[in-house]
C-alpha cells in the first residue's frame, strides 16, 4: 500500500511530472504560460500533448475529453479515444497540440440564452492550461473554456478566467504604489461542500429525489436536529468508510481535501479542501461533487447535492472562503508594520465597497430555485448582504470613518495619519453565523452559495466588483503628490460612504430587516426578485469595463437562469403530480379500505364492537384525501396557467407566486395524511428512516 504522499496528485499531470516528462524548454516555455498567463504556441502544445498521452496511456487511459462547465452549472465531457489508423490496419496512440489546445463541440443542446443561432450551433473549447489535466476512469480530462464560434462564452470558465485577469491587472496597480512590482496577483477560493448522505434503497423509493434532489413530500420527523447532537458528532461507521474513500480519490486527483465532520442537520456532513487559486478552486470543487456521488454509489449510499433535500432540517450550503494573494503574500491578512496596514486597509476598503456597491449582483450569483430555500427562508444566512467584520475590526473602521482616535482594547492606540494598526488578534471567537460576508481574520468567507452550485459565478461578481474599485482607486492615487496621505484619506472617505454595509448582530432578526431597508440595502428574496438585477446599466457596464461579460453576454445569462428557475419549478410540480396521482392517492385508498373493512368486520362480529377508532380515522383520512385531490387540480391548473404566462420574466414569476404556494398546499395535505397512514402502505420511506437510517 503506497502512503498518502506518494498516492497524492498520481492521476494529475501536474508540475511534478511535468517537469519529468518535458524538456527543459518546454517545461520553461509552459511553466511561464502558466504562471503569467501568457498565451500558447502550438509547437509547444505539440510537445506537451504527446507528453501528456504517454502518462495517461500509462495510466490506463484510452480517451481524452475537453472537460467544460456549461451554463447549466454542471461539468461536460466527450469522449475522444487517442487511436488513429496505421497504413497496416493497426492503430496508434496520437495526440496533438491542436487537440489539446482546441477542440470543437456541437454546443446545440447546452444553455445560451439565445446567443447562438441554429445556423451557426458549433461551439469550441480552449485549454486552461492553469488547471492541471486528470485522469478520471479511464479518460484524460482536459479543462478547458468553451465558446460560440463567434466568441461568446458558453460556459462559467470563460468569465472566471478573464475576472481574475481584471483584478490581477487593477491590485498590481495598487502593489505598485506600493513599491512592489508583481507579475501576477491572484484570488485564491477555499469552498466547504455541505451533502447529505441516505441509504440507496430509500432514495430508489423517493421519485421526488430521483427527479428533482429534493423531497417534495414528507411530515417532519420525529427526531430532527433540535439535540445539536449531530454537528461535529462521531461519524457512523459506513459514513466514515465513505468518506476515507473519498479522501483516497480526491487525493489521487490532487485535491486538497482537508476537514470532514458531521454537519448540523441528521445526515449531513461537510468537506473542506485547502484553499487554492480560484479557477483551480471551482473545477476541484466541481470534481469533489462528482467524486462524492460516485464514491457512494460504491457503499450503497446516495450523496445529495441540492440544498434542502429535507424541509424543516438545515439545508446545504457552499462556504466561499476568499481571499486576494501576490505570490507568497495574503493581501487580506492585516500586516505587521504600518505600510503593510495601509496596504491591508486599501484592499479591505476595496471590498467593503465592492461588496455595497454591487450586493445585488452577489445576490444574482448566488440565485437558484434550490438556494430559495435557504436564503430569505429563515435560515443561514439571509437572503439580505451585510459583512461582519468582527468588534475590533469593526471599531478600527468606525474610529477612521469618523476621524477619531482608535483605542484598542489593549490600549495600543493607533495614529490614524499614519495608518498604524494596533496589532489585533483572528477573531475566531464571536463569529457571526449569520452573517452573510464575514471577514475571518485574513479572508472573506462569503456564505450564501448553495451546495449544488458551481461558485465560478460568485467568485466573478467578486474579482470582478473588486477589480471595479481597485480601479478607482489607483486612478485616483496614481495622481496623489503624498500617496500615503491620499491613500488614508481615500480610506476614511469610502469607509465613511459605504460602512452601512457593515452589521455585526443577528441577520435573522426583524429589527434588522427594517434596519437595512433603512440603509438602503436590497432584500432581493427571491431568485426572481434578484435576477433582474443582471440588466441594470451599472452592472451591465461593470461586467463590459472589465471584458468579463459583453451586454449581449450577460443578457444571455439572465435569460438562461430565469428559464432554468421556471424549468426547475415545473419539472417539481410534474413530479408532484405524479406522485400524488399514482403513489399517494392510491396508498390513501388501500389504506382507507383497510380501515373500512376492519370496521366492518368488526360489525360482522358483533353489532357492540365499538368502530369509534376506525371511523375517526377514516374521517380524517377521507377528508385529508379531499384537501389532496383539490390541491391536485389547483397546482395543475396554476402549473398550466404559469406556462402560458408569457415572457421568461412573467413565467418564471407566475412559478413563484402560483405553482410553488400551490405545491405547498398539496404537500401539506399529503403530510397530513402520512401521518395517520400505516407506514406499511405509504409508498415512500418516511423522514425518520431516511434521516437516521442504520449503519
Ligand atoms: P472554518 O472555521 O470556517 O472551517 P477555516 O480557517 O478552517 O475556517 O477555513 C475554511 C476554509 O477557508 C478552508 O477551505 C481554508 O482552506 C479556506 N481558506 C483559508 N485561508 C484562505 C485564503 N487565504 N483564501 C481562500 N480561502 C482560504
Ligand atoms: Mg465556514
Amino acid at each position: 500500500m503506497s502512503t498518502i504522499p506518494e498516492m497524492f496528485g498520481t492521476m494529475v499531470f501536474n508540475d511534478t511530472v511535468m517537469r519529468q516528462r518535458l524538456p527543459k524548454e518546454t517545461y520553461k516555455a509552459l511553466k511561464k504560460t502558466i504562471d503569467e498567463g501568457k498565451e500558447l504556441d502550438l509547437g509547444l502544445a505539440n510537445v506537451v500533448a504527446n507528453a501528456m498521452k504517454d502518462w495517461a496511456c500509462e495510466k490506463g487511459a484510452t480517451h481524452y475529453t475537453h472537460w467544460f462547465q456549461s451554463l447549466n452549472g454542471t461539468t461536460s465531457e466527450k469522449h475522444d479515444s487517442f487511436i488513429n489508423p496505421t497504413s497496416d490496419g493497426g492503430v496508434i496512440m496520437e495526440f496533438s497540440g491542436k487537440e489539446l489546445i482546441k477542440g470543437e463541440s456541437d454546443a446545440s443542446s447546452f444553455p445560451s440564452g439565445g446567443l447562438r443561432a441554429t445556423c451557426e450551433a458549433r461551439g469550441y473549447t480552449a485549454w486552461d492550461p492553469t488547471s492541471p489535466a486528470f485522469i478520471k476512469d479511464d479518460v484524460l480530462c482536459i479543462p478547458t473554456a468553451f465558446c460560440s464560434y463567434t466568441g461568446e462564452a458558453l460556459d462559467k470558465k470563460t468569465p472566471l478566467l478573464r475576472s481574475m485577469s481584471a483584478i490581477s491587472e487593477q491590485a498590481r496597480r495598487i502593489l505598485h504604489l506600493f513599491g512592489k512590482d508583481i507579475p501576477q496577483v491572484s484570488t485564491t477560493v477555499g469552498a466547504e461542500q455541505e451533502y447529505f448522505l441516505i441509504d440507496k434503497n430509500d432514495y430508489a423509493r423517493r421519485l421526488d429525489l430521483m427527479l428533482t434532489g429534493r423531497t417534495l413530500f414528507g411530515c417532519p420527523p420525529a427526531k430532527g436536529q433540535e439535540l445539536d447532537e449531530h454537528y461535529f458528532g462521531t461519524l457512523r461507521t459506513r459514513v466514515s468508510a465513505y468518506m476515507k474513500d473519498l479522501d483516497d480519490e480526491l487525493w489521487k486527483l490532487g485535491i486538497l481535501a482537508k476537514t470532514k465532520h458531521n454537519e448540523a442537520a441528521p445526515a449531513q456532513h461537510e468537506l473542506a479542501p485547502i484553499f487554492t487559486t480560484t479557477n483551480i478552486a471551482v473545477d476541484t470543487n466541481l470534481l469533489t461533487m462528482e467524486m462524492m456521488k460516485k464514491v457512494a454509489e460504491r457503499h450503497d449510499l446516495v450523496c445529495l447535492l441540492h440544498e434542502k433535500p429535507f424541509a424543516g432540517v438545515s439545508g446545504s450550503g457552499k462556504h466561499n472562503n476568499w481571499s486576494v494573494s501576490a505570490p507568497g503574500v495574503n493581501l487580506l491578512d492585516p500586516g505587521k508594520t504600518p505600510a503593510d496596514n495601509l496596504q491591508f486597509l486599501v484592499f479591505l476598503t476595496a471590498v467593503i465597497k465592492a461588496v455595497d456597491e454591487y450586493q445585488d449582483l452577489l445576490r444574482v450569483s448566488v440565485a437558484s430555485a434550490g438556494n430559495d430555500h435557504r436564503l430569505g427562508a429563515n435560515e443561514a444566512p439571509p437572503a439580505t448582504i451585510s459583512m461582519f467584520l468582527g468588534d475590533e475590526m469593526d471599531a478600527i473602521i468606525d474610529a477612521l470613518a469618523d476621524d477619531v482616535e482608535y483605542t484598542s482594547p489593549e490600549k495600543v492606540s493607533m495614529d490614524l495619519g499614519v495608518a498604524v494598526l494596533p496589532k489585533f488578534t483572528k477573531d475566531n471567537t464571536d463569529r457571526n453565523r449569520t452573517s452573510p460576508f464575514a471577514f475571518t481574520g485574513n479572508k472573506f468567507e462569503f456564505r450564501m452559495p448553495g451546495s449544488s452550485m458551481n461558485v465560478s459565478d460568485a467568485n466573478i461578481v467578486l474579482n470582478t466588483a473588486v477589480a471595479k474599485i481597485l480601479k478607482e482607486f489607483a486612478d485616483e492615487l496614481e495622481t496623489a503628490e503624498d500617496f500615503s496621505t491620499a491613500a488614508m484619506k481615500l480610506i476614511k472617505r469610502t469607509l465613511k460612504e459605504h460602512k452601512h454595509i457593515i452589521f455585526n448582530g443577528n441577520g435573522y432578526s426583524d429589527e434588522w430587516m427594517e434596519e437595512a431597508g433603512r440603509r438602503g440595502i436590497h432584500n432581493l428574496r427571491s431568485t426572481v426578485d434578484a435576477l433582474p438585477a443582471m440588466l441594470h446599466e451599472k452592472n451591465v457596464a461593470l461586467f463590459e469595463e472589465f471584458g468579463v461579460l459583453s451586454p449581449v453576454e450577460m443578457h444571455a445569462r439572465y435569460e438562461v437562469m430565469l428559464e432554468s428557475y421556471a424549468k426547475v419549478v415545473n419539472i417539481e410540480a410534474l413530479t408532484m403530480l405524479q406522485m400524488a396521482n399514482q403513489e399517494l392517492m392510491p396508498a390513501i385508498s388501500a389504506y382507507t379500505t383497510h380501515v373500512a373493512e376492519a370496521a366492518a368486520a368488526k360489525k360482522a362480529v358483533s353489532a357492540a364492537l365499538s368502530i369509534k377508532a376506525e371511523t375517526k380515522l377514516l374521517t380524517a383520512l377521507s377528508e385529508h384525501a379531499d384537501r389532496m385531490s383539490d390541491s391536485i387540480d389547483l397546482l395543475a391548473e396554476a402549473r398550466e396557467a404559469a406556462a402560458g404566462a408569457g415572457d421568461a420574466l412573467s413565467v418564471a414569476k407566475a412559478y413563484r407566486d402560483r405553482v410553488i404556494p400551490a405545491m405547498e398546499a398539496l404537500r401539506a395535505a399529503a403530510d397530513a395524511a402520512e401521518q395517520i397512514c400505516g407506514e406499511k402502505y405509504w409508498p415512500l420511506p418516511n423522514y425518520s428512516r431516511m434521516l437516521w437510517y442504520m449503519d
